[in-house]
């Protein structure tokens, strides 16, 4: 369960000084009198007595005088370490200002220098070391009762590469996320860095890093350790969600196919990016007042994320009355190679599915003039490919030109907000990975969408936990696009948001989380007894970031 309510007896708590090292239990100065007598904590406090709410007042203006967001960051994760239910509390409420902070765009500099702002452990660390022993280290854990486990090998963080370790922060931050947008228990996760050694040299030779001073292990031993982890993951934490994280593009196909049939799992990269893009392309058909058969679709990029997405517009072109061949017929890849064609050295299937019988292009901007795409789809983690030319061409073939530049942070962005509204004119529709402000062009204000993963994969993950279900399958994620798109209300059209308010967040995953249980019901898939009433069993299964009376 999401958030079986915590049975904390005054017998069961720790006591004292431990109490307030205990960021799960620790109020700080909320602590009650009372509380404080019966906890062994007189005089280890200052005697005022703060509720929540001055608490957060507190936080929320020491948070918001640090000059930098690194030190935001910084000072975000040292709350989480000392009050759980504080810094909960504080991001829920503040969620558009604090997710950039403790999610893309700030957490991909966290990553990078997270060696070197590294102060306490967060999270487990299996070594590739460690092989034959993984299910004796995980319990360790303190816990027992895990929902979800965020797991990654460090390889392809965000489009900034192989990060080693030092990806600790992606799993620590999506966990977050499932906290602060679905209300997940965090005593119920558990973030997971697989470090199987770098390929980073500046890494290797940086004596502040804090993984394995080894190259990468590859091969049939890197597969070895990988199963050994996920078997034990689930021995240990029984019906726990396994969700994969920035595994580069040769394993995280791979590892997907190798286990969605067997283990509660999936990867937020391909498949949760799926989603969100596809619901944010479900409200452009709005806009454009279109359907996905009138469209082409050209990606800039050809991993993890365009296969993603474009195995679910194909779906949904399915669902909507196509065949697969017409739905792939729309799609066109373009990787570091240039046009994916039929005939190349060397395509993996998942490209060669979407190969076309054309003549090959190595530049860009040849290609959008062959294909003449209504949509580019920009998810190759190469900054500022999409040029004003690109743009340009873009605005001259179609009167509303569809721009997503999802590359991740706001460093590795194709274009920005600003250039695709000047170069088109303030005729294109624009989707980001990272966030951009809102746009001021010729009196007009812009809303950029940002394809953020976060409207997704806790609503998927809640429903998931909610309905114990053996597997997270593909439909789930048409679902929860089709869900999200559908929270789109006239307003936003109006405004020209591409999706809802992030601050809407809760709601909207209550709505997936809803939708993906009632599935995993219907299909045979669930694990526990149906709950008369779905939607209000999850209401009140859900987290939320307030003190307890201990007494
Ligand atoms: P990946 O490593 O699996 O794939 C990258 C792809 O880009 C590969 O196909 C590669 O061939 C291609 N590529 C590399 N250099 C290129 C070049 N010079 N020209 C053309 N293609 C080139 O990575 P991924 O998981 O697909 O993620 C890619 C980017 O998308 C990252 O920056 C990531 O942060 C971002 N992303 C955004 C979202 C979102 O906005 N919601 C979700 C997932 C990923």
């Amino acid at each position: 369960m999401a958030n079986k309510k915590q049975n904390n007896t005054l017998e069961s708590l720790p006591k004292g000084t431990d109490l307030l090292h205990d960021p799960l239990f620790n109020k700080g100065t909320a602590f009650s009198n009372q509380e404080r007598r019966l906890l062994n904590l007189e005089g280890l406090l200052p005697p005022h007595v703060l509720n929540l709410d001055e608490q957060k007042m507190k936080v929320l203006e020491t948070v918001r005088a640090k000059g930098t967001d690194m030190e935001k960051y910084i000072y975000l994760m040292s709350l989480q370490d000392r009050n759980e239910t504080l810094f909960y509390r504080l991001v829920t409420d503040e969620v558009e200002e604090f997710m950039p902070i403790i999610y893309t765009p700030t957490v991909g500099q966290a990553c990078q220098e997270y060696g070197h702002i590294f102060r306490r452990p967060r999270g487990m660390y299996i070594c590739r070391n460690d092989k034959g022993f993984i299910k004796g280290i995980l319990q360790n854990w303190r816990r027992k009762n895990v929902d979800v486990i965020v797991v990654t090998d460090g390889e392809r963080i965000l489009g900034l590469g192989d990060l080693g370790a030092d990806g600790m922060g992606i799993p620590v931050g999506k966990l977050s996320l499932y906290t602060v947008c679905a209300g997940i228990h965090p005593i119920r996760t558990l973030p997971i860095t697989i470090d199987v050694g770098t390929n980073n040299e500046e890494l290797l030779n940086d004596p502040l890093y804090i993984g394995l001073r080894m190259k990468r292990l590859v091969g049939e031993a890197y597969d070895e350790l990988i199963d050994e982890f996920v078997e034990a993951a689930s021995e240990v934490f029984p019906k726990v969600l396994i969700q994969f994280e920035d595994f580069a593009n040769q394993n995280a196909y791979r590892l997907l196919n190798r286990y969605r049939n067997n283990y509660c799992t999936f990867n937020d990269d391909i498949q949760g990016t799926g989603g969100v893009i596809l619901a944010g392309l479900l409200t452009v058909m709005r806009y454009l007042k279109s359907s996905f058969q009138q469209q082409r679709i050209l990606f800039y990029g050809a991993g993890s994320a365009a296969i993603g997405i474009a195995e679910d517009i194909a779906s949904k072109m399915v669902m909507d009355g196509a065949s697969m061949q017409e739905a792939k017929e729309k799609i066109f890849f373009f990787d570091s190679r240039g046009l994916v064609v039929k005939g190349r050295d060397h395509l993996n299937p998942n490209k060669e599915k979407f190969a076309h019988e054309i003549e090959g292009e190595s530049n860009l901007l040849e290609a959008i003039k062959k294909i003449k795409p209504t949509i580019i789809i920009g998810v190759s983690g190469q900054a500022k490919v999409f040029t004003k030319e690109v743009i340009e061409e873009m605005a001259r073939l179609n009167d509303r030109p569809v721009i997503f530049a999802l590359s991740n942070p706001t460093t590795k962005y194709e274009c920005s907000a600003e250039e695709a509204y000047q170069w088109s004119e303030g005729r294109a529709v624009f989707a980001s990975g990272s966030p951009f402000d809102p746009v001021e062009y010729k009196g007009k204000t812009f809303y950029p969408g940002q394809g953020n993963n976060a409207y997704i994969f806790p609503g998927v993950g809640l429903g998931t936990v909610i309905s114990k279900s053996k597997y997270v399958v593909d439909e789930m994620f048409i679902i929860a696009a089709q869900t999200l798109a559908n929270m789109v209300g006239e307003e936003d059209l109006a405004m020209g948001r591409m999706y809802p308010s992030l601050k809407n967040i809760r709601n909207i995953s209550l709505n997936i989380a809803t939708a993906i249980a009632e599935y995993a019901f219907d299909h045979d898939l669930a694990q526990v007894p149906r709950p008369e009433n779905i939607r209000q069993h999850i209401k009140e299964e859900v987290y939320q970031p307030e003190y307890k009376s201990y007494v």
